[in-house]
């Protein structure tokens, strides 16, 4: 008997009939043919930070924990290629080594790298996209077990849907990405009102490399960073570091988000004492230190792109909510320029992401009901690896290649063995 699986968020669990570590890529055919053979689904999982059940499995859970190498890294070209189940934080560690970064990337580094891109896993960024835009090339184990290369140049159109994959199409093995040289940003952190942040929305986005801010519920103010890039490093101190990022960013809003919990009416005072203690702080460090930062405080979100001029809107609209009132949680807002992957949640047209995040346990029904309705009025797309509830329908409709990437699925996996059952609801069989 398996062991039962739990995600980050711990909302999403499952026990596989059999767990599998290959340690090479013949491996991980041999895996997928005796799946095939006993007439079971195959998942390959990555670190469980999805929100949805994306990566859950009845049969086969592949873990790619023995294939975790760099396996070059061409410091003149930028293209490195690495092994699928590298965790970002360890590729970000070699690359620097290397003298080579990452050009943008999302919030945390816990996730490895195929996971990430799987899903879409994005930051923000004016000019730069999703960690699918920084790929080259990708290599699959397919349903038959047979390996697969693609790029631009070879088997493109399985390339073009692979980038975001949704874990549907195979197991990928190895990936090629296109990092750069080592980098500094300038992350400028300040409380501004909400109302000057959403009055000047598109000038904050146009003036800044990476803008992005937070809004407490129930407050006026949103918490804003600026990260530019910077030629002279002023990181900030070890003991700052800790007490700014550990002890008040997670440890301080764990203790307020439990509290919010057990005296709810508290929330919309607590609310204010979080946005009135964000104080204004700038640094300059190497980015990866200043895209990522730790998340202690567990949490499940729903985010949602939506077409970048239509967010202010919905930001205004979500102000109003009655049922955002009482959450302890901040909303996310980021950009993204448009990309041409055929399942990105930008393919197409220059985003705003709005995120909105829950205290795990808490109850989110309602309040994620009530922003969903929002961003679908908006013809909002949801990140596939957090809470939504649209299913192919709709989401056919958002996505102009949504039937073109189907047809290869049907092509590549026409037995469905890397099915389940939100790929069934999102992908329609
Ligand atoms: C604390 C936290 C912070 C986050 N921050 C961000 C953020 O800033 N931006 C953002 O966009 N998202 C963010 N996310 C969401 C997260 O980046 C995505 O859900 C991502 O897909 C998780 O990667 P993972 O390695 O945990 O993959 P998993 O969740 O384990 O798997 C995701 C999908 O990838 C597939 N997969 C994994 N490995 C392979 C493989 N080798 N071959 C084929 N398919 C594979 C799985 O089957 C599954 O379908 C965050 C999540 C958490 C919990």
């Amino acid at each position: 008997m398996q062991r039962m699986w739990q995600n980050w968020a711990r909302n999403q669990s499952m026990t596989p009939a059999a767990v599998e570590h290959p340690a090479s890529v013949d491996e991980v055919s041999r895996v997928v043919k005796e799946a095939a053979a006993a007439g079971r689904h195959v998942k390959a999982i990555g670190s469980g930070h999805s929100f949805t059940g994306i990566g859950l499995t009845d049969g086969v859970l592949v873990q790619l924990d023995r294939l975790d190498r760099l396996v070059s890294a061409d410091a003149a070209t930028g293209r490195v290629v690495v092994q699928g189940g590298l965790p970002l934080h360890r590729l970000n560690a070699l690359l620097t080594e290397r003298g080579l970064s990452l050009t943008n990337m999302g919030d945390v580094d816990a996730q490895t790298v195929t996971g990430a891109i799987s899903t879409g896993t994005h930051g923000t960024g004016r000019d730069s996209g999703a960690l699918a835009t920084q790929l080259l090339a990708l290599e699959l184990v397919l349903a038959d077990g047979s390996v697969l290369t693609c790029s631009q140049e070879e088997n493109p159109d399985v390339f073009a849907a692979a980038r975001v994959s949704l874990g549907a199409l195979g197991i990928v093995t190895s990936v090629t990405l296109q990092a750069e040289p080592t980098f500094l940003l300038r992350a400028d952190e300040r409380p501004m009102p909400m109302a000057d942040v959403l009055d000047g929305f598109d000038e904050h986005v146009a003036g800044n490399e990476h803008f992005e801010f937070y809004w407490f519920p129930g407050t006026r103010t949103a918490l804003t960073k600026r990260n530019n890039r910077a030629t002279v490093a002023a990181p900030l101190g070890r003991v700052r570091a800790l007490v700014e990022d550990e002890l008040l960013a997670n440890g301080l809003f764990g203790a307020t988000c439990w509290a919010a919990r057990h005296a709810p009416r508290a929330v919309p005072a607590l609310n204010r004492l979080a946005s009135r203690t964000m104080a204004p702080r700038t640094y300059t460090d190497t980015a990866p230190r200043v895209f990522t930062s730790p998340r202690r405080v567990r949490f499940v979100e729903m985010e949602y792109a939506l077409p970048r001029e239509r967010v202010v809107d919905v930001l205004r609209a979500l102000q109003r909510l009655p049922e955002a009132r009482g959450v302890s949680f901040p909303v996310e807002v980021r950009v993204a320029p448009a990309d041409d992957v055929p399942l990105s949640t930008a393919y197409g047209r220059t985003s705003a992401y709005v995120a909105v995040h829950v205290y795990r346990g808490d109850p989110y029904e309602t309040y994620f009901a009530a922003v969903e309705a929002l961003m679908v009025e908006a013809d909002g797309r949801p990140h596939w690896g957090k809470l939504h509830t649209l299913g192919a329908a709709q989401l056919r409709e958002l996505y102009p290649r949504f039937d073109e990437y189907v047809a290869l699925r049907n092509r590549l996996d026409p037995e469905r063995r890397f099915t389940n059952p939100y790929l069934e609801r999102v992908l329609g069989s």
